[in-house]
C-alpha cells in the first residue's frame, strides 16, 4: 500500500495517552477534536488576514456540521460539490457565503439550489449558457482546466489528467465562448491539486497565467479550489501568501480558497478494539471491530496506511511483534494496513487510528450490515459530547 507521508505514526497528543483518553469509549466511535480544529482554523485565518483571500470549507471532505459554529469565525463559508451539500451550508454556516461547482447541474434541482447558493461555478460554456440567464444575482464562475498536473501516481484525484471531465480547457474556450456568455461571467475556478504544496501551486498559477492570462483582468474573482494542505507542519505559508498576492496585484481579482482536508486535518480518531486474532503462515491477524471497507473508505480507495498510536509501519527493535489489521466484513481485502507493536496483541485491546475526520464520516456505509461508529466530540477540555445515535435503521432506511 501506498504511504502518505505526511501522515506519522505517532500523533501527539495534548493532554495525555490514548489509552488514557479513549478507553471509556465504547468502539468502534469516530471523536472529532475540536482543539485541533480551531489550531486549524487560526493558521487559514492567518492567511485571510494577511492576504485578504477568502477562505471556504470544501464540506465533501468534512461536512460535520455540528462543529459549522466553531469554524465559522475562521473561514468566509462554505463550498458544496451538490444540491445537499449546498443546502447544508446554507443552513448550517448561513451568514456567510455558500459556493458550489458540480460537474452537471440538473434542470429539476437548479431552482433550488438558487435558494441556497451566492456563488454557482460551471464546468462547461453550455451549462453555463444555458442555466446563467436564470441566476439572476448570484455571482457566476466556470471551471477552467490549466492542463498541468502537478502530482503523481494520484491519477484519480488529478483534475489534469488526459480525457479529465473537468473543466474547461482554453482550446474549448476558444472555440466556444462568445461575449454575450462572457458578459454573465464573474469569475474563473480551478481545483487542480491534493494533498500538495504550494510549490504545486505556484507552477499552477504560472499555467493558469499562461492559459487564461489574458481573461482574468477584465473578472471580478479567482477561486483557487483545494487540495491547499495549508495546515500541515511543513506547508510552505509564505509561498502561498506570496502567490496570492501576485494574483490579487496581476490581475486585480478577489481569491478564494476552498480547502477541505486542510479544514479538518488531523481533528479526528477512530477508536477501535481487537475482536479476535487469526494466524496465517508467518501472518499475524488482527481482526478490529472497524472496518477499512465500512469505517475508512479512502484507506482502500486512495489507498493509504492510517496512522496508528503505539505502532509503527516498519520494524524496529522496540517493536518487533507484526500485525495485519482488518476488519469484521466478508471482503478479503477489508485489510487497513501491516503494523509492528512493542507487545504482542490481545483480545480487546484498544487501537487508536489518527487523521480520521476528513473523507471518513462523510464516505462511511453499512456494507455487510455493519453498525456506523457514533461520533463524539472532544471539546478543548477534555470533555466528550455524543452526537448521533446510529442504529438499524440507518442501514436499512436506505433500502426501502
Ligand atoms: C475536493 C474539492 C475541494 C477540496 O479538496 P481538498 O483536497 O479536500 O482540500 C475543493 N474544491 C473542489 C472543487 C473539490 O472538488
Amino acid at each position: 500500500m501506498m504511504k502518505k507521508e505526511f501522515r506519522p505514526p505517532f500523533l501527539p497528543l495534548a493532554g495525555g495517552e490514548p489509552s488514557a483518553l479513549f478507553a471509556a469509549l465504547p468502539s468502534p466511535a469516530y471523536v472529532i477534536d475540536e482543539k485541533q480544529l480551531e489550531k486549524n482554523g487560526e493558521i487559514l485565518a492567518s492567511v485571510s488576514k494577511k492576504t485578504g483571500a477568502k477562505i471556504l470549507l470544501a464540506q465533501k471532505a468534512f461536512s460535520n456540521f455540528h462543529f459549522y459554529s466553531l469554524l465559522a469565525p475562521y473561514l468566509a463559508g462554505t463550498e458544496a460539490s451538490g444540491l445537499y451539500e449546498t443546502r447544508l451550508g446554507r443552513e448550517e454556516m448561513g451568514q456567510k457565503e455558500v459556493h458550489v461547482f458540480c460537474a452537471a447541474y440538473r434542470e429539476d434541482e437548479f431552482s433550488e439550489l438558487l435558494q441556497y447558493a451566492d456563488h454557482i461555478v460551471f464546468n462547461s460554456i453550455a451549462q453555463l449558457k444555458k442555466f446563467g440567464p436564470l441566476a439572476a444575482g448570484k455571482s457566476l464562475g466556470l471551471r477552467i482546466n490549466p492542463e498541468c498536473s502537478t502530482q503523481e501516481g494520484h491519477d484519480i484525484y488529478d483534475p489534469c489528467a488526459p480525457g479529465s471531465r473537468l473543466g474547461v480547457t482554453r482550446a474549448v474556450w476558444d472555440a466556444e465562448m462568445d461575449s454575450e456568455t462572457l458578459r454573465l461571467l464573474d469569475g474563473l475556478h480551478f481545483h487542480t491539486l491534493c494533498e500538495q504544496n504550494a510549490d504545486a501551486l505556484e507552477i499552477t498559477l504560472r499555467a493558469v497565467e499562461e492559459k487564461f492570462g489574458d481573461i482574468l483582468p477584465g473578472l471580478k474573482w479567482l477561486n483557487m479550489g483545494g487540495g491547499h494542505h495549508i495546515t500541515r507542519q511543513d506547508y510552505d505559508l509564505t509561498t502561498l501568501c506570496n502567490c496570492i498576492g501576485h494574483v490579487k496585484e496581476m490581475w486585480n481579482v478577489e481569491v478564494y480558497l476552498e480547502p477541505g482536508e486542510a479544514v479538518a486535518l488531523n481533528a479526528g480518531f477512530l477508536v477501535s478494539r481487537v475482536l479476535d486474532i487469526v494466524k496465517n503462515g508467518d501472518w499475524n491477524i488482527a481482526i478490529l471491530d472497524s472496518s477499512a471497507a465500512c469505517h475508512m473508505p479512502d484507506v482502500i480507495e486512495m489507498p493509504y496506511t492510517p496512522p496508528l498510536y503505539g505502532a509503527v509501519e516498519t520494524e524496529d527493535a522496540s517493536h518487533p511483534f507484526r500485525y495485519r489489521l482488518a476488519g469484521p466484513t466478508c471482503l478479503s481485502g477489508d485489510v487497513i494496513g501491516d503494523y509492528y507493536f512493542g507487545n504482542e496483541l490481545q483480545i480487546g485491546d484498544l487501537l487508536v487510528f489518527g487523521d480520521m475526520a476528513i473523507y471518513t464520516t462523510c464516505k462511511n456505509n453499512t456494507f455487510n450490515g455493519m453498525p456506523l461508529p457514533n461520533i463524539w466530540a472532544r471539546s478543548a477540555d477534555g470533555t466528550y459530547k455524543q452526537l448521533t445515535d446510529f442504529g438499524y435503521r440507518d442501514f436499512k432506511c436506505r433500502l426501502g
